[in-house]
């Protein structure tokens, strides 16, 4: 994550995104044409833009073959979030069915490609946020909710409350009926390795400072993270924005990061914007860099682009890395990040997914 300060980002509008790797003859591309051709009507200014983890992410270190699977991934979940947006559907529905995907995959840090915590076992963090009515749902320390996200929206749709951690939030799964697994599916070799190499790491040093915490992930060539999210802008005009996650490998002693924390992680306001975060959570949390993003454009009358920049440049001062998916209610997005690379994605109301892994 390292010395490397620069912010990168890819910049647009829902309708006229100027950014690269369009992919024509995608899911995507052919719902778009369907969509005209069923002509249903002038499209109101949508966008959908995703996550999948920042870090150091090097293009000379990544092979062809996993980078194609990481971006025909995210291309598939932008198409997931795309599918619903068209017919018109709520925002929340496209987060959450994008979101899903990226859970099932274990190429993200989150649901089945979750990282190991230090007793090698893996716990999951969600949360989601409705733009419109400023209800939220969030779960933490989670051992065998498949979809922490669909559980995030339960608990924000069917409870009276925002945030359920661990037993009680798998109680609550349970008496929803959300599937819930055998905490073996979270296995995932590399994961596990990443783990020992981590663990290895550790019994040759001293106790990292919290300055070091940065750098969770082992190795420098696993210095990456990995959650996913995604923030949304619908043909109604409502901001929706939702993150997952599994954490930091070797995370210890219940910890908890941004992902689940409503205003760090995850923050969603129809006034201003809606924000998904990834990176070193400590950091994220005590930047409460969504909900600051939020405030930046509300109280300080920031562009989105501005306060995204200003308040990520906060957290880089502090020492953290990371970045974020935001977008506001006239369709502008943003996706800084101060790390050598970030997965992301972006489609709009033209439906041509556009996917993004390094800085250039
Ligand atoms: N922000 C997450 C956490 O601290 C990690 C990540 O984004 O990869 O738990």
């Amino acid at each position: 994550m390292g010395a490397d300060r620069s912010r990168r980002k890819f910049i647009g509008t829902a309708g006229a995104a100027a950014l690269v790797s369009c992919l024509p003859g995608t899911p995507v591309a052919n719902a778009a044409a369907r969509a005209r051709r069923q002509k249903d009507g002038p499209l109101r200014p949508f966008g959908f833009v995703i996550h999948g983890g920042a870090g150091t992410i090097e293009r000379d270190k990544m092979t062809a073959e996993r980078e194609a699977a990481y971006r025909s991934k995210l291309t598939e979940a932008l198409a997931a979030g795309f599918e619903v947006l068209r017919k018109g559907g709520p925002g929340l529905d496209a987060v959450v069915a994008a979101i899903v995907l990226l859970e099932d995959s274990p190429l993200f840090n989150a649901g089945k490609g979750a990282v190991f915590t230090a007793e090698g076992t893996n716990e999951l963090d969600s949360s989601i946020m409705d733009g419109r009515t400023l209800k939220a749902g969030a779960v933490a320390g989670l051992k065998r909710v498949k979809n922490p996200i669909r559980l995030a929206r339960l608990v924000m749709e069917q409870s009276p409350h925002v945030m359920m951690t661990g037993e009680g939030a798998e109680t609550f799964a349970r008496q929803k009926g959300v599937e819930l697994v055998d905490p073996k599916y979270f296995y995932t070799e590399e994961r596990w390795q990443q783990l020992q190499r981590r663990k290895e790491e550790e019994e040759k040093q001293t106790p990292p400072k919290q300055s070091d915490l940065r750098t969770p992930g082992g190795p420098p060539d696993e210095k990456k993270f990995g959650t996913v999210g995604a923030v949304c802008l619908d043909r109604e005009g409502n901001l929706s924005a939702g993150t997952s996650t599994g954490g930091m490998t070797y995370k210890k002693f219940g910890r908890v990061g941004d992902s689940p924390i409503i205003g760090a992680g995850t923050y969603a306001n129809n006034e201003t914007c809606a924000v998904s975060c990834t990176g070193d959570g400590e950091y994220f949390i005590r930047s409460v860099v969504a909900h600051d993003i939020s405030a930046a454009m509300k109280y300080g009358g920031k562009s989105l682009r501005e306060a995204a920049d200003l308040v990520l440049a906060g957290v880089g001062k502090l020492g953290g890395g990371g970045g974020l998916v935001a977008i506001d209610r006239r369709g502008n997005f943003a996706t800084p990040f101060n790390t050598s690379g970030m997965y992301r994605g972006f489609v709009g109301p033209d439906g041509k997914p556009h996917v993004q892994i390094y800085k250039d």
